[in-house]
């Protein structure tokens, strides 16, 4: 009776309707129906559990039933995922998931060895736009388990655009587990120095060219620059959140002086300074540069900088 109470709680889902297994996975029992040549061909731990050691098992499939395999310490909802996407199964995969379970289906993924078979996959999963830092970070340690260069530098590096807060506060267990606490350490130091870099390039600003004679025409303009600087909030001491700061100097006019310039000579050759083309290569090299190399950071290469590396791919093979 226990037994078909939980059949009727749980109902197998079909991820293969023809499938010689049923997975019956975590507390909950959820069952999953399966083809076990699908996942014996792409991990061996699979290929281990349903592998023709398991004697019994393949007793009942000569007989034409679906084997139950018991899998209770798994998370049912990872599961499930993983197999949607080892059988094409793309209707099974829900569109949007919570970063916790990306996380858990990466855990899982490793733990199976098939984190190859979801490279494609996760690629939607990982994507960083319009999400918090509390849900960057368990993506970050999903793109890292994913071994997802790519993903793990664009998720630091909106990390370190868009928060301002502490990020050992973003810390958790299931986090650190997978990144350990090293990586809140390089957040820190590379946002810091992206804050310096950005004060360096935006009070660099003033040497923008113009007449080098002493007209004050050059006076007039850099007085009329710092004073922008300091009602768009550029000061290099409010420049708390990177990303934010490099979208007001963006958006920062040209400086208008009031006061006037002494006669010049050269007065005929007298142009406004262009503050913003002067600046704007160095602040879109700055942006460009920001993020964690996934590379440098498992081979403890990466420090306050920025990676100087070409590394060329996009994956991280194994070693
Ligand atoms: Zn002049
Ligand atoms: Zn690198």
């Amino acid at each position: 009776m226990a037994e078909t109470r939980d059949k009727i709680r749980c109902p197998v889902v079909n991820i293969a309707a023809a499938g010689d297994t049923v997975l019956v996975v975590g507390p909950e029992k959820l069952r999953l129906r399966v083809q076990s040549l699908v996942l014996k061909a792409v991990s061996k731990l699979l290929g281990t559990i349903l592998g023709p050691d398991w004697k019994e098992g393949d007793d009942i499939r000569g007989a034409g039933l679906p084997v139950e395999i018991l899998l209770p310490e798994e998370n049912a909802t990872a599961l499930r995922c993983i197999c949607a996407v080892l059988h094409h199964q793309v209707k099974l995969i829900p569109q949007i998931m919570a970063v916790n379970d990306i996380l858990r289906i990466a855990v899982t993924a490793n733990k199976f060895g098939v984190i190859d078979a979801l490279a494609f996959a996760s690629e939607f999963w990982l994507c960083p736009p319009n999400k918090g830092a509390s849900d960057l970070i368990v993506l970050a340690a999903a793109a890292t388990l994913f071994k997802n260069i790519q993903a793990f530098r664009d998720i630091t590096k909106a990390l370190i655009l868009n928060y301002g807060g502490f990020y050992l506060d973003l810390s958790s267990e299931d986090v650190v587990s997978v990144l350990g606490e090293r990586v809140f350490c390089l957040l820190e130091e590379q946002r810091g120095f992206a804050r310096l870099k950005l004060g360096e390039i935006l009070i660099g600003g003033i040497n923008a060219p113009a007449c080098v004679h002493r007209c004050g025409w050059t006076s007039k303009y850099a007085f009329a620059y710092m004073k922008l600087l300091e009602t768009h909030n550029l000061w290099p001491t409010a420049l708390s959140v990177v990303g934010e700061a490099i979208e007001r100097a963006h958006r920062m006019p040209h400086p208008v002086p009031e006061e006037s310039s002494a006669e010049c000579r050269f007065g005929y050759k007298h142009c406004a300074p262009e503050y913003r083309d002067f600046i704007r290569y160095g602040l879109d090299d700055l942006t460009s540069r920001i993020g964690i190399c996934l590379h440098c950071f498992h081979s403890n290469r990466v420090g306050p900088g920025f990676c100087q590396m070409a590394h060329g791919y996009q994956y991280l093979s194994d070693q």
